[in-house]
């Protein structure tokens, strides 16, 4: 046969195998978990960087008015009562100081001189560390060991006043206590990390990097509890492959990347937005800037409710002339009006929570037997249900001639009605057990 020919009839049988898959009505006791909690059509995450006391003072009590939750990513070393405070863990910095007189910075020495730099018993020196870092991640290493080189030589020269001054955010986080997050926390915020001190990391050697994550972990668990230590976000954004591995060893959940293969991460500086894709969900992080209009950052989350597999992370830090690109809080305000007008067809929710809920969902199997009058389903995930105890939200078709359906869920009983479209009968509800009985009545 003729090859072009032959391509058509592939052509068409594949049309017609695809019509016949999509026609087929659901059978009956099929069960899925909806893409988003609640059925919804996507996702938004309201996030705030740096725990800026300005967020706590304007911003919150916008969003407690809306009841809209939200995830703060605190630096933990500068707020009063704190244990674990910013320090050097390595040789005596005199030493480190002088050996730079006669070796300069290279491969071998640069990590342990820009982890100790913060930390020579002079003010002002962490900006060389925080710039340094930003070089060497960007592969820019001879200006990242010069930079070194600069700064040791002012420390040896005496060009620097003594003590210690710790990096702007810390300072802008001034005002906040840890009674206020055990406050704010009860009433549904996530607290999650974001270092001890705000180091950049990508320019720490790995003890460093461990002691920074690993201790305000400890601190937020030790003041908070145990629920606030599964979200982190690595300061600066970085997606630094070295400190994201460590980083995992720590905490379940990065801000900066996830290592899930059915996810896609457009980060906060790419141009893209979210098109079609083989995968179950994108994530999709945007920050305002002050530069940013408001008509833009309403069509994010138009964007989010058009698609269906689009989890909106809004990054947010200074407010109110305080803190990176403050945003006035009049626009936040107008912004998260906005939101809660679309929480029909939004799934607002915290950063871990998203994230819990996505896990589950892909960690599910669902088996389900049908009676007569009966649907019994049985959910099976490997997850640790203590951490991942976010509710599901599952869609099960039913036999036509059920309308209405009483949903046994332990010893909760709920009678809902049978939903109809495209010829198919359903019906949607929310599940915390393994085991849900349907019975038509
Ligand atoms: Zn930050």
């Amino acid at each position: 046969m003729h090859t072009a020919l032959k391509t058509s009839i592939k052509h068409i049988i594949l049309i017609v195998l695809l019509l016949t898959v999509l026609k087929s009505p659901a059978q009956a006791g099929h069960t899925e978990v909806t893409e988003w909690q609640g059925d919804k059509n996507g996702a938004v995450s309201i996030t705030y960087d740096d725990g800026n006391i300005n967020q706590f003072k304007y911003a919150l009590p916008i969003m407690e008015r809306f009841k809209l939750p939200a995830t703060f990513f605190i630096i933990t070393g500068g707020i009063p009562g704190s244990k674990y405070h910013g320090r050097f863990i390595g040789r005596p910095v005199k030493e480190i100081i002088g050996e730079s007189a006669t070796v300069p910075t290279n491969a071998q020495n640069f990590l342990e001189r820009c982890s100790a730099a913060g930390y020579l018993g002079f003010k002002g020196t962490i900006t060389y560390h925080t710039k340094a870092a930003s070089l060497y991640d960007e592969g820019k290493t001879t200006e990242a060991y010069h930079l070194m080189d600069e700064l040791y030589k002012k420390v040896r020269d005496g060009n620097f006043k003594p003590g210690y001054e710790p990096s702007n955010e810390v300072l802008q986080e001034k005002g906040s206590t840890w009674a206020d997050f055990r406050r704010d926390a009860a009433l549904g915020y996530e607290f999650a990390s974001h270092s001890v001190t705000h180091a950049s990391m990508p320019a720490l050697d790995s003890v460093n990097i461990d002691y920074e994550l690993e201790k305000s972990k400890a601190e937020i668990l030790d003041k908070l509890g145990a629920k606030y230590t599964f979200s982190a976000e690595v300061p600066y954004g970085y997606e630094n492959q070295r400190v994201m591995q460590i980083a995992y060893k720590i905490y379940p959940a990065l801000r900066n990347r996830m290592p899930e293969p059915w996810l896609k991460e457009i980060d906060r500086a790419s141009k893209e937005t979210p098109g079609n894709t083989n995968k179950d969900y994108i994530q999709w992080q945007r920050g305002a800037t002050t530069k940013t209009p408001l008509p833009l950052m309403q069509a994010w989350v138009d964007t989010a409710v058009a698609k269906t597999n689009t989890w909106l992370v809004l990054v947010i830090h200074g407010i109110d002339g305080l803190g990176y690109e403050a945003l006035p809080h009049t626009l936040l305000n107008t912004y998260f009006t906005y939101i809660k007008a679309h929480e029909n067809n939004l799934w607002v929710a915290t950063f871990g929570n998203v994230t819990k809920y996505m896990r589950e969902r892909e960690a599910t199997v669902i088996q389900s037997k049908v009676d007569k009058h009966e649907i019994l389903i049985n959910l099976n995930s490997h997850l640790n249900k203590a951490v991942y105890d976010v509710p599901l939200t599952l869609k099960t078709f039913v036999p036509d001639e059920w309308k209405w359906v009483g949903i046994i869920n332990g010893k909760h009983i709920q009678r809902i009605k049978v939903l109809r479209e495209d010829n198919e009968s359903f019906v949607i509800y929310s599940t915390v057990r393994d085991q849900i009985t349907l019975v038509k009545e």
